[in-house]
């Protein structure tokens, strides 16, 4: 075969893929790169999917994972018929995009309005979304956040005239990642009420946050709250996430998932997750705890560190570049993330992990200094 590009699609050719975070292969590394939660699952969950290999590894998993929604609704006060699991909150994000908007004819600039083929978030916000809206062609509206990465007000949006009001799909961030700005669910809700189209209010991080903003997906049936398993729940390698919405909204994100979207594990290790919610809410305390002490320090130092509400801080280093900081904090074997966005290229984002990683955090930082 001569040219096996002409096989794929052009819009796939020429896709900028999602980069993660590294997951390095030497050992020794403190990694602080990817949000990962320090601290384990509880035991109780190591148990129940240990107890769960056996013979049943012949078997599909429950398609609905019922079990997990059950004690998910029991929960959030709702009923399972509102909330869907997936394979990560990901999966659930590109689900929703493939059921709420339409894709434009690939690779031809469209001549209609477009606001339902808009995919529309703030930058800077969670860099998968505009990677999503690519892989389904759709148009993307991408509006800065305010000061400080503020959320902007209803007539502030409409002041600045490039924000759609029915644009077919909103995404907020909530905490912002990467800035750990929180939201106040008040906030939330005026520029809920104001959006035409669905809202998806991705609150991967709310763990760690002052609010959260289920309630509206209760109230509001364009609204629909994300969560994930990973973050604060210690169980990335489990990919588990979910949608709480409205029943019908929920329907569409189902009718058009992979039957047996998450694994019979990560439905097995949620469900164990979620009986042992107090060892996971000491978890959240005790990392808050740490990124209060280790901001504190940091800026002791000189960094500039903005508030956060989640796992991560957004700091801005003294003395180097941020970009340089990457490399020579990784020369102390300390992986954080930078972003090479205009709008994020002068800081570190700096995932919070136990008190021994930030005293290190700390000793490497104040070495770099006085090289
Ligand atoms: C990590 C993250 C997710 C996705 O998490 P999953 O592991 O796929 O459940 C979603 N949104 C944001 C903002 C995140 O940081």
């Amino acid at each position: 075969m001569k040219n096996l590009s002409s096989l794929i699609r052009p819009l796939v050719r020429e896709l900028h893929g999602y980069v993660p975070g590294e997951q390095p292969k030497i050992k020794g590394l403190i990694k602080l790169n990817t949000n990962e939660n320090p601290y384990p699952p509880s035991r109780k969950v190591f148990a129940a999917v240990k107890a769960a290999v056996d013979a049943r590894f012949r078997l599909y998993p429950n398609p609905t994972a019922q079990v997990l929604r059950e004690k998910l609704a029991k929960l959030h006060h709702c009923k399972p018929e509102n909330i869907i699991l997936g394979n990560g909150s990901d999966e659930l994000l590109a689900l929703a995009i493939r059921a709420f908007v339409e894709p434009t004819q690939s690779g031809e600039p469209t001549t209609r309005k477009g606001v339902k083929e808009t995919v529309q978030y703030f930058t800077p916000s969670y860099s998968l979304y505009p990677v999503l809206a690519a892989i389904h062609g759709a148009k993307t509206n991408i509006v800065p956040l305010g000061k400080d990465f503020a959320l902007p007000t209803v007539s502030d949006l409409k002041r600045g005239k490039k924000w759609q009001f029915n644009a077919a799909l909103t995404f907020v961030t909530t905490p912002n990642a990467p800035s750990g700005r929180g939201y106040s669910t008040a906030d939330l809700e005026q520029l809920c009420r104001a959006q035409k189209g669905v809202v998806i209010l991705d609150e991967a991080y709310v763990d760690f946050a002052k609010e959260n903003a289920l309630e509206l997906a209760v109230k509001y049936p364009h609204v629909i709250i994300s969560r994930t398993f990973s973050k604060a729940y210690s169980l990335c390698y489990q990919r588990v996430g979910y949608f709480v919405a409205h029943p019908e909204l929920i329907g569409a994100v189902d009718k058009i998932r992979d039957s047996y979207n998450v694994n019979g594990l990560g439905q097995v290790a949620a469900a164990a997750t979620l009986d042992d919610l107090p060892y996971y809410r000491a978890n959240f305390k005790k990392v808050i705890r740490t990124r209060e002490k280790l901001s504190q320090e940091l800026t002791h130092l000189g960094f500039f560190v903005y508030p956060s509400q989640a796992n991560f801080i957004f700091a801005r280093p003294p003395k180097f570049p941020a970009q340089e900081w990457l490399q020579k904090l990784r020369e102390q074997k300390i992986l954080v993330r930078w972003f090479g966005y205009p709008e994020t290229k002068e800081f570190l984002r700096i995932t919070i992990g136990t008190d021994q990683e930030a005293r290190q955090m700390i000793a490497a930082a104040s070495k770099i200094l006085s090289a």
